[in-house]
């Protein structure tokens, strides 16, 4: 399919975000002189170094009306809801999406989805490709800009902590069944100070109180920049980090698209079908018969994390550094 203006409204959530760049690649390699236009949440402005698109605005849709114009010729709508294809501008010939949520209707090209965790979600997103003619080609490392590169060293000075350090990310939005115990995180920090490292506990602002009280707990070499730094920063600081180690969260595929070595522990979810993007990414889950069940709270005792041991994250961790 030859296409002059593409739409693509683009998932949002961070880490599908970045499991959908194969896709975004794909797009922008196969159609080079197409003028693609991109729709998403602000965190996707973290992509724009990567010139996947000519055109971007943010989704909610009330800016809807700047993407009417030129006329696009097809839309790719990554994320499986029904309002996302729902408000799509209207007027658009092709429309390409997963069949779901009773959407199939709305596009012209209802992509079936397989069971959960049989294919990575990047592959499910470069079959939307498919219809495009998409030919996959190497990911490259998302790298970070010299500003936050520069802004990064100045903040460890001004914390005083100058040496190699570790990321460490204990939140995840999605609920508990997905949170390796706090008091694991802090015998892990122990463990890495021991051997020279520094600990900066990250995360959103809602992971603060729990990012404060792990830093505090491992002592002064650590320090929790939970909430304190942007998407842009963030990514500086796991690029330039030893490791990071963190939950089945939207910082741990930053992490890995950076391009170090990346721990990841899975608790409910499927690492099958979710695994963060990278060459240097370790997953740790260790499931248990009633894995994957996708709940945001356990009833039984949350054994998916439980069998997670912090001398194998250790291991995993200094494993690869470099
Ligand atoms: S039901 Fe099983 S997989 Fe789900 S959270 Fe509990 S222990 Fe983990």
């Amino acid at each position: 399919m030859a296409a002059q203006n593409i739409l693509i409204r683009l998932p949002n959530w961070l880490g599908d975000l970045l499991m959908a760049r194969p896709l975004l690649h794909a797009v922008r390699a196969t159609h080079p002189a197409a003028r693609i236009s991109a729709l998403g949440p602000a965190a996707s402005r973290l992509l724009e170094g990567e010139r996947l698109w000519d055109a971007w605005d943010a989704w909610p849709p009330d800016t809807r009306r700047r993407f009417d114009q030129p006329r696009q010729d097809v839309a790719l709508v990554l994320p499986p809801s029904f309002s996302s294809a729902w408000k799509l501008p209207r007027g658009i010939g092709q429309r390409i999406g997963f069949a779901s949520e009773g959407r199939s209707w709305l596009l012209s090209h209802p992509i079936k989805r397989p069971a959960r965790g049989e294919m990575h979600l990047s592959r499910e997103y470069l079959r939307c490709g498919e219809p495009l003619g998409v030919q996959e080609v190497p990911l490259p490392t998302l790298a970070p800009a010299t500003k936050e590169l520069n802004e990064v060293q100045t903040r460890k000075r001004g914390m005083g902590l100058d040496g190699p350090h570790v990321v460490v990310a204990p939140g995840a939005a999605y609920g508990p069944a997905k949170r390796w115990p706090a008091e694991r995180f802090v015998d892990l920090g122990h463990r890495l100070v021991a051997r020279g490292l520094t600990v900066l506990v990250c995360g959103a602002r809602q992971d603060r109180p729990i990012a404060e009280t792990i830093a505090g707990a491992i002592g002064e070499r650590a320090r929790s920049l939970a909430g304190e730094t942007s998407l842009e920063e963030q990514l500086a600081l796991c690029a330039t980090a030893r490791a990071t180690v963190s939950n089945d969260s939207g910082l741990a595929h930053l992490a890995a698209a950076a391009g170090r070595p990346t721990v990841v522990i899975f608790g409910s979810t499927s690492s099958a079908w979710t695994a963060p993007l990278g060459e240097r990414v370790t997953v740790i889950q260790h499931a248990p018969v009633c894995s994957p069940c996708f709940r945001r709270t356990c009833r039984i005792g949350y054994r998916c994390l439980q069998a997670v041991e912090v001398s194998e994250v250790e291991r995993a961790c200094l494993s690869d550094v470099a």
